[in-house]
């Protein structure tokens, strides 16, 4: 089952981390906040990686409704 992904738009500071380590999922909107393209767009262990990578922990990440990041 695939992960489903949480930005916090409120917290995200638009540091491009996450659109970094896994591209075809995360990306930045014309307001400089991280956006989810597509969930399933990168392996899981690239998603995981950025969003431990996020500097102000703006991702959350979730399997079968546990948050695992
Ligand atoms: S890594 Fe975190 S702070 Fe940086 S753009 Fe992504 S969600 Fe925003």
């Amino acid at each position: 089952m695939a992960l489903s992904i949480e930005i916090n738009r409120e917290v995200c500071m638009g540091s491009g981390n996450c659109s970094f380590w896994a591209p075809a999922v995360f990306d930045l909107d014309d307001d400089g906040v991280a956006i989810v393209l597509d969930p399933a767009g990168d392996s899981e262990d690239k998603v995981i990686l950025a969003a431990q990578g996020c500097p102000t922990q703006a991702i959350a990440v979730f399997r079968d409704g546990d948050k695992i990041v």
